[in-house]
C-alpha cells in the first residue's frame, strides 16, 4: 500500500514506534524536511527508533513482542503466533534489522491490515493537523473499540447533558420494546440542522459521531460559542435501538434474530414517510418521533446517516461515503437544491480528510423513504451512507472481524460530515454554494464482494440474502439496492 502523502509517511513512523499521532510540531518538522529532500524517510526512522521515547521501551521488547507490538500499532490488532513467529525469525536471523521490519510488513500485509493502517494513519494526521501543540494528548485514540450499547449511549447523553449547559436533552418516544427516543438540542441561531441517526439498527456509526458532534457543539470553544448563536442543532441519535440491541445479540451468537435493520413490528423505519400514506405510529413509533420532531423544528435541513456495502472505484479505492438528496420530482426545487447544498458542504468538508471518498448514492424515487418523504412534506433533506454495513453484516454472522480502526475513520469523516454543514449554515456560505456543483459528485463505482475485498479474511455468505431482496423488492416495487442498503 502506497502511503498517500508525506504526512502519512511520518505519521507512519510514529505510529510504528511510539504508538501514537505524530505532535504536531514534530509532524510539521518532519514533513517539511521530507518535503524538501533535506531528510530521507531513513532518517527520520532512525531518529524516531534513537528518540529517549522510543528506546525506553523498545530496549525491553524481544522481537517476538517487537513484531506484537508493531501489529497493534500499525494494524490495531494482536497477531496470530505464526505471524509473530514468522516475523521475528526473520528479525532474529538477522535477514531484517528492527528498523525495517515494519516497513517491510506494511508491503506485505493483508487487504484487511492494509485498510486498518489506512485509516489509523488518516485519523492520526487528521488529528495531528488540527490539534494546538499545547493540547496534544500522546493518548488520543485513532481507533473506535466499542460501539454503545443503548444503555451506554443514554448515559452518555446524559453525561452530555448534565456537562454542558449548551445542551439540552428530552425523550421524545419510545420504541416498541420500551426503549427512550431522544433529542438533543445545542444552539439558539435562526438556522435549524436536523440530524437523525440509526432508522436502521445496525448502521452504528453516525450515533457514535453524533456524540462527539454534540461534545464538541455544546462545548466551550469560541468557535462552538459563536456556531450555536447562529444555528440551531436538533440531534436524535440512534432512532432504531431495538435494532441495534437484536445487531448485538447477533453478534454475541444469537440466532433466528429479526433483522436487525427493522424495528420490532418488522417494519423498515426509512419506508414510513410517504405523506400519502400515513404512518402507523403503533406499528412504528420511532419514525413517527422522527416526524414530530421535524414538525416541531421545521428544520431547514434533515440530515439521515446510514451505512451501505462496498463500492471500489477503477482506482482501487473504495467510496467511504455516498450521499442524494430527495429525487422524487414532487419536492419543491428549492428544497431539492437546498440538499444539494448540504452535498457540497460535506464535500468541502471532506477535502482536507485522507480518509474520504465521496459519491453519489443512486438512490429511487421512493415517496417512503425519508429523503423523499419528508421534502414532500417540504423539509429539505439529505441521506449519507457511509461503507460499513458489509462489515457488520460479517460481524454478526459470527466473523472475527477487526473493524475498530475502520470504524474509528468512518465515525471521523462522519464528524466533519455534520460539523462542516453546520459550520456552513453558521458563516452564512451555506447559502453561497452553487448546488448545481453537487452533480459533479462522482457517482457511486461499482459494488465489490466482501469475499473478493478480503480474499485472504474469511468470508461467510450472508444466508437467504438474494431470496431476501427479490422478495422485499417485489414487495414493495422499488429498486433492490434500496431495500438492502438504503
Ligand atoms: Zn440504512
Amino acid at each position: 500500500m502506497a502511503l498517500q502523502n508525506s504526512a502519512q509517511v511520518v505519521q507512519s513512523l510514529y505510529l510504528a514506534y511510539l504508538g501514537r499521532a505524530a505532535d504536531p510540531d514534530g509532524l510539521a518538522y518532519w514533513q517539511g524536511q521530507l518535503d524538501a529532500g533535506e531528510v530521507s524517510e531513513s532518517v527520520i526512522k532512525q531518529a524516531i527508533i534513537g528518540s529517549d521515547e522510543a528506546t525506553g521501551y523498545l530496549s525491553e521488547l524481544d522481537s517476538s513482542e517487537y513484531v506484537r507490538s508493531i501489529y497493534n500499532h500499525y494494524f490495531e490488532r494482536e497477531p496470530g503466533d505464526d505471524e509473530v513467529a514468522y516475523w521475528a525469525e526473520r528479525v532474529d536471523s538477522g535477514e531484517l534489522g528492527r528498523a525495517n521490519v515494519a516497513i517491510t510488513m506494511i508491503d506485505a500485509a493483508s487487504e484487511s491490515d492494509q485498510e486498518a493502517l489506512g485509516a489509523k494513519l488518516s485519523v492520526a494526521n487528521y488529528y495531528s493537523q488540527n490539534v494546538a501543540q499545547d493540547e496534544y494528548d500522546a493518548q488520543q485514540a485513532l481507533a473506535l473499540d466499542n460501539l454503545h450499547s443503548n444503555e451506554e449511549l443514554y448515559a452518555a447523553l446524559q453525561q452530555l447533558d448534565a456537562d454542558h449547559d449548551a445542551m439540552a436533552l428530552e425523550q421524545v418516544g419510545e420504541s416498541v420494546e420500551g426503549n427512550p427516543l431522544y433529542k438533543a438540542v445545542v444552539g439558539t441561531g435562526s438556522q435549524t440542522l436536523m440530524i437523525a441517526t440509526q432508522q436502521h439498527g445496525d448502521e452504528p456509526l453516525g450515533t457514535e459521531a453524533a456524540l462527539y458532534l454534540l461534545d464538541y457543539l455544546a462545548g466551550d470553544s469560541p468557535e462552538a460559542q459563536a456556531l450555536r448563536e447562529e444555528v440551531t442543532v436538533v440531534v436524535m441519535p440512534r432512532v432504531n435501538p431495538d435494532g441495534f440491541a437484536r445487531w448485538q445479540e447477533q453478534v454475541a451468537g444469537g440466532e433466528d434474530v429479526l433483522d436487525p435493520r427493522r424495528n420490532s413490528n418488522d417494519i423498515d423505519l426509512n419506508r414510513t414517510y410517504d405523506p400519502d400514506v400515513p404512518n402507523d405510529p403503533d406499528l412504528a413509533p420511532e419514525s413517527a418521533a422522527v416526524m414530530q420532531v421535524v414538525e416541531q423544528y421545521q428544520p431547514d435541513l434533515f440530515l439521515d446517516m446510514h451505512h451501505q456495502n462496498n463500492y471500489r472505484d477503477t482506482d482501487g479505492s473504495l467510496d467511504t461515503l455516498s450521499t442524494l438528496w430527495a429525487t422524487n420530482e414532487g419536492v419543491d426545487p428549492s428544497l431539492v437544491e437546498t440538499g444539494q447544498r448540504a452535498a457540497v458542504a460535506i464535500e468541502q468538508a471532506l477535502e482536507e480528510y485522507d480518509h474520504a471518498n465521496l459519491t453519489l448514492y443512486p438512490g429511487s424515487d421512493n415517496p417512503a423513504i425519508g429523503r423523499n418523504g419528508l421534502g414532500l412534506d417540504g423539509t429539505a433533506t439529505l441521506l449519507v451512507e457511509q461503507r460499513g454495513l458489509q462489515e457488520m453484516d460479517q460481524l454478526a454472522q459470527g466473523v472475527e472481524l477487526d473493524y475498530s480502526a475502520l470504524a474509528g475513520a468512518l465515525t471521523l469523516e462522519s464528524y466533519l460530515a455534520m460539523k462542516g454543514i453546520a459550520q456552513s449554515m453558521g458563516t452564512g456560505e451555506f447559502e453561497q454554494i452553487d448546488p448545481s456543483l453537487a452533480l459533479e459528485i462522482p457517482e457511486r463505482s461499482d459494488a465489490i464482494d466482501f469475499a473478493e475485498l478480503y480474499g485472504d479474511d474469511q468470508y461467510v455468505p450472508a444466508e437467504d440474502e438474494p431470496a431476501m431482496v427479490a422478495e422485499e423488492a417485489q414487495l414493495l416495487g422499488i429498486q433492490q439496492d434500496d431495500v438492502m442498503i438504503a
